[in-house]
Protein backbone atom coordinates (compact mmCIF):
# COMPACT_ATOMS: atom_id res chain seq x y z
CA UNK A 1 0.00 0.00 0.00
CA UNK A 2 2.90 2.24 0.41
CA UNK A 3 6.18 2.04 -0.80
CA UNK A 4 9.70 3.42 -0.29
CA UNK A 5 13.15 2.94 -1.31
CA UNK A 6 16.52 4.96 -0.51
CA UNK A 7 19.83 4.52 -1.77
CA UNK A 8 21.73 6.63 0.89
CA UNK A 9 25.45 6.58 2.34
CA UNK A 10 24.36 5.57 5.75
CA UNK A 11 22.06 3.01 7.55
CA UNK A 12 19.08 3.76 5.78
CA UNK A 13 16.26 1.56 8.04
CA UNK A 14 15.66 4.63 10.37
CA UNK A 15 14.70 6.50 7.47
CA UNK A 16 12.66 3.93 5.78
CA UNK A 17 10.78 3.60 9.14
CA UNK A 18 9.99 7.59 9.33
CA UNK A 19 8.91 7.58 5.27
CA UNK A 20 6.47 4.57 5.92
CA UNK A 21 5.27 6.43 8.76
CA UNK A 22 3.86 9.75 6.67
CA UNK A 23 2.41 6.70 4.21
CA UNK A 24 0.17 5.52 7.37
CA UNK A 25 -2.52 7.46 6.39
CA UNK A 26 -3.71 5.12 3.72
CA UNK A 27 -3.52 2.06 5.87
CA UNK A 28 -2.02 -0.58 6.37
CA UNK A 29 -2.11 -4.23 8.04
CA UNK A 30 1.72 -5.29 8.00
CA UNK A 31 5.34 -3.84 7.27
CA UNK A 32 8.60 -5.03 6.54
CA UNK A 33 12.05 -3.61 5.34
CA UNK A 34 15.26 -4.66 3.26
CA UNK A 35 18.35 -3.50 3.13
CA UNK A 36 21.93 -5.02 1.53
CA UNK A 37 24.47 -5.63 4.24
CA UNK A 38 27.80 -6.35 2.34
CA UNK A 39 26.14 -6.81 -0.93
CA UNK A 40 23.60 -9.77 1.06
CA UNK A 41 19.51 -9.23 1.38
CA UNK A 42 18.60 -9.10 4.52
CA UNK A 43 14.90 -8.16 5.65
CA UNK A 44 12.90 -7.62 8.67
CA UNK A 45 9.20 -7.52 8.88
CA UNK A 46 6.04 -7.95 10.89
CA UNK A 47 2.42 -7.71 11.47
CA UNK A 48 0.28 -5.04 12.14
CA UNK A 49 1.44 -1.71 13.25
CA UNK A 50 4.90 0.05 12.03
CA UNK A 51 5.69 0.08 16.16
CA UNK A 52 5.88 -3.77 15.80
CA UNK A 53 8.27 -4.00 13.06
CA UNK A 54 10.22 -0.92 15.15
CA UNK A 55 10.48 -3.34 18.34
CA UNK A 56 11.99 -6.16 15.84
CA UNK A 57 14.81 -3.93 14.46
CA UNK A 58 15.57 -3.24 17.57
CA UNK A 59 16.81 -5.97 18.63
CA UNK A 60 17.63 -7.23 14.98
CA UNK A 61 19.06 -4.02 13.52
CA UNK A 62 19.52 -3.55 9.71
CA UNK A 63 22.82 -1.76 8.65
CA UNK A 64 22.46 -1.21 5.27
CA UNK A 65 23.06 1.48 3.27
CA UNK A 66 20.22 0.74 0.83
CA UNK A 67 16.79 -0.57 1.11
CA UNK A 68 13.18 -0.97 0.71
CA UNK A 69 10.37 -0.80 2.72
CA UNK A 70 6.81 -1.48 2.43
CA UNK A 71 3.29 -0.69 4.67
CA UNK A 72 0.70 -3.62 3.41
CA UNK A 73 -2.92 -3.99 2.80
CA UNK A 74 -3.64 -7.13 2.09
CA UNK A 75 -5.77 -8.09 -0.90
CA UNK A 76 -3.87 -11.54 -1.66
CA UNK A 77 -3.40 -13.87 1.32
CA UNK A 78 -3.75 -13.33 5.14
CA UNK A 79 -2.23 -10.33 6.76
CA UNK A 80 0.76 -12.07 8.43
CA UNK A 81 4.56 -11.50 9.11
CA UNK A 82 5.41 -14.35 6.07
CA UNK A 83 3.06 -12.30 3.92
CA UNK A 84 4.62 -9.07 4.36
CA UNK A 85 6.24 -7.53 1.82
CA UNK A 86 9.40 -7.42 1.10
CA UNK A 87 9.22 -10.64 -0.79
CA UNK A 88 12.31 -12.35 -1.77
CA UNK A 89 14.93 -14.67 -2.95
CA UNK A 90 18.73 -15.10 -3.40
CA UNK A 91 18.27 -12.10 -6.17
CA UNK A 92 15.81 -9.65 -5.52
CA UNK A 93 13.59 -8.61 -2.83
CA UNK A 94 10.66 -6.32 -4.08
CA UNK A 95 7.57 -4.44 -2.48
CA UNK A 96 4.52 -3.94 -4.56
CA UNK A 97 1.22 -1.86 -4.61
CA UNK A 98 -1.89 -2.96 -5.99
CA UNK A 99 -2.65 -6.70 -7.88
CA UNK A 100 -0.69 -8.93 -10.16
CA UNK A 101 -4.47 -10.11 -11.51
CA UNK A 102 -2.30 -13.30 -13.46
CA UNK A 103 -0.09 -14.30 -10.59
CA UNK A 104 -1.63 -17.86 -10.76
CA UNK A 105 -0.29 -18.20 -13.82
CA UNK A 106 3.11 -17.22 -13.08
CA UNK A 107 3.34 -18.88 -9.90
CA UNK A 108 2.32 -22.32 -11.41
CA UNK A 109 5.03 -21.53 -14.04
CA UNK A 110 7.47 -20.55 -12.02
CA UNK A 111 7.51 -23.63 -9.58
CA UNK A 112 7.60 -25.73 -12.30
CA UNK A 113 10.72 -24.42 -13.38
CA UNK A 114 12.30 -24.71 -9.53
CA UNK A 115 11.23 -21.75 -7.72
CA UNK A 116 10.02 -21.89 -4.21
CA UNK A 117 7.30 -19.86 -3.13
CA UNK A 118 7.23 -19.07 0.44
CA UNK A 119 4.27 -16.61 0.53
CA UNK A 120 0.10 -16.56 -0.07
CA UNK A 121 0.68 -13.48 -1.67
CA UNK A 122 -0.24 -12.28 -5.30
CA UNK A 123 3.46 -10.38 -5.13
CA UNK A 124 5.76 -12.82 -4.76
CA UNK A 125 5.45 -14.19 -8.12
CA UNK A 126 7.13 -10.89 -9.13
CA UNK A 127 10.28 -11.43 -6.93
CA UNK A 128 11.10 -14.99 -8.94
CA UNK A 129 10.02 -13.77 -12.08
CA UNK A 130 12.93 -11.17 -11.87
CA UNK A 131 15.08 -13.51 -9.97
CA UNK A 132 14.30 -16.03 -13.36
CA UNK A 133 15.35 -14.05 -15.53
CA UNK A 134 18.88 -12.51 -13.55
CA UNK A 135 19.73 -16.45 -13.65
CA UNK A 136 19.72 -16.68 -17.06
CA UNK A 137 22.23 -14.13 -17.13
CA UNK A 138 19.97 -10.75 -18.02
CA UNK A 139 21.05 -7.43 -16.50
CA UNK A 140 18.89 -6.44 -13.37
CA UNK A 141 17.12 -3.40 -16.39
CA UNK A 142 16.72 -6.54 -18.94
CA UNK A 143 15.32 -9.21 -16.27
CA UNK A 144 12.71 -6.06 -14.94
CA UNK A 145 11.86 -4.80 -18.52
CA UNK A 146 10.90 -8.53 -19.39
CA UNK A 147 9.26 -9.36 -16.64
CA UNK A 148 6.82 -6.42 -16.87
CA UNK A 149 6.00 -7.17 -19.48
CA UNK A 150 4.34 -10.51 -17.90
CA UNK A 151 2.25 -9.03 -15.27
CA UNK A 152 -1.48 -8.04 -15.72
CA UNK A 153 -3.25 -5.70 -12.92
CA UNK A 154 -2.01 -2.89 -11.76
CA UNK A 155 1.30 -2.06 -9.91
CA UNK A 156 3.68 0.02 -7.99
CA UNK A 157 6.83 -1.95 -7.85
CA UNK A 158 10.36 -1.13 -6.43
CA UNK A 159 13.38 -3.94 -6.62
CA UNK A 160 16.50 -4.50 -4.68
CA UNK A 161 19.52 -6.38 -6.01
CA UNK A 162 21.46 -8.55 -4.59
CA UNK A 163 24.76 -7.32 -4.79
CA UNK A 164 24.25 -4.56 -5.95
CA UNK A 165 24.34 -1.42 -3.73
CA UNK A 166 23.90 1.35 -5.66
CA UNK A 167 20.66 0.36 -7.84
CA UNK A 168 16.94 0.71 -7.08
CA UNK A 169 14.31 -0.35 -10.00
CA UNK A 170 10.94 1.19 -9.61
CA UNK A 171 7.97 0.61 -12.08
CA UNK A 172 4.19 2.03 -12.23
CA UNK A 173 1.22 0.40 -14.05
CA UNK A 174 -1.86 2.34 -12.01
CA UNK A 175 -0.36 2.85 -8.85
CA UNK A 176 1.70 6.35 -8.57
CA UNK A 177 5.27 6.31 -7.26
CA UNK A 178 7.64 9.05 -7.42
CA UNK A 179 11.37 9.78 -7.59
CA UNK A 180 13.66 11.96 -5.24
CA UNK A 181 17.32 13.41 -5.09
CA UNK A 182 19.03 14.89 -2.62
CA UNK A 183 23.18 15.83 -1.91
CA UNK A 184 23.04 12.66 0.35
CA UNK A 185 20.91 9.92 -1.62
CA UNK A 186 18.12 8.97 -4.39
CA UNK A 187 14.14 7.98 -2.83
CA UNK A 188 11.28 6.54 -4.18
CA UNK A 189 8.54 6.66 -2.66
CA UNK A 190 4.05 6.34 -3.30
CA UNK A 191 3.81 10.30 -2.61
CA UNK A 192 5.87 13.10 -2.64
CA UNK A 193 5.00 13.30 1.15
CA UNK A 194 7.12 9.99 2.22
CA UNK A 195 10.25 11.64 0.15
CA UNK A 196 9.56 15.19 1.87
CA UNK A 197 11.93 14.89 4.60
CA UNK A 198 15.19 14.10 2.58
CA UNK A 199 14.35 14.51 -0.83
CA UNK A 200 15.02 18.05 -2.71
CA UNK A 201 13.80 17.70 -5.99
CA UNK A 202 11.11 15.32 -7.14
CA UNK A 203 10.04 13.79 -10.27
CA UNK A 204 6.81 11.42 -11.28
CA UNK A 205 6.88 8.06 -13.50
CA UNK A 206 4.28 8.98 -15.63
CA UNK A 207 1.90 5.76 -16.51
CA UNK A 208 3.97 2.47 -17.49
CA UNK A 209 7.18 4.58 -16.68
CA UNK A 210 10.26 2.52 -15.48
CA UNK A 211 13.26 3.76 -13.45
CA UNK A 212 16.49 2.97 -13.19
CA UNK A 213 17.86 4.62 -10.22
CA UNK A 214 21.43 5.27 -9.03
CA UNK A 215 23.16 7.81 -6.05
CA UNK A 216 24.11 9.73 -9.73
CA UNK A 217 20.97 9.69 -11.20
CA UNK A 218 17.69 8.58 -12.83
CA UNK A 219 17.46 7.00 -15.53
CA UNK A 220 13.31 6.85 -16.92
CA UNK A 221 12.21 4.56 -19.30
CA UNK A 222 8.57 4.53 -20.78
CA UNK A 223 6.73 1.19 -21.37
CA UNK A 224 8.25 0.33 -24.41
CA UNK A 225 11.65 0.49 -22.53
CA UNK A 226 12.71 3.85 -24.82
CA UNK A 227 14.87 6.53 -22.72
CA UNK A 228 12.37 9.26 -21.90
CA UNK A 229 12.83 12.63 -20.00
CA UNK A 230 10.94 13.29 -16.59
CA UNK A 231 11.44 16.49 -15.05
CA UNK A 232 12.28 16.91 -11.01
CA UNK A 233 10.72 20.37 -9.75
CA UNK A 234 12.35 21.39 -6.17
CA UNK A 235 10.44 20.40 -3.11
CA UNK A 236 9.81 22.99 -0.92
CA UNK A 237 10.42 22.69 2.63
CA UNK A 238 7.28 22.11 4.80
CA UNK A 239 5.54 20.07 2.44
N1 LIG B 1 -1.56 -7.46 -3.52
C1 LIG B 1 -0.43 -7.32 -2.65
C2 LIG B 1 -0.63 -8.15 -1.39
O1 LIG B 1 -1.68 -8.49 -1.03
C3 LIG B 1 -0.08 -5.87 -2.31
C4 LIG B 1 -1.13 -5.17 -1.48
C5 LIG B 1 -0.78 -3.69 -1.23
O2 LIG B 1 -0.97 -2.86 -2.14
O3 LIG B 1 -0.34 -3.37 -0.10
O4 LIG B 1 0.34 -8.45 -0.76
Amino acid sequence: CGIVGIIGTAPVAGKIVESLKRLEYRGYDSAGIATLENGRLTRVRASGKLKNLEEKLATTPLSGAIGIGHTRWATHGRPTENNAHPHANDRVAVVHNGIIENFRELRAELTAKGHVFSSETDSEAVAHLVADALRTGATPEKAVAAALKRLKGAFALVFLFEGENDLLIGARRGSPLAVGRSDEGAYLGSDALALAPFATSIAYLDEGDWVTLTREGARFHDASDALVERRFQPLTAGS
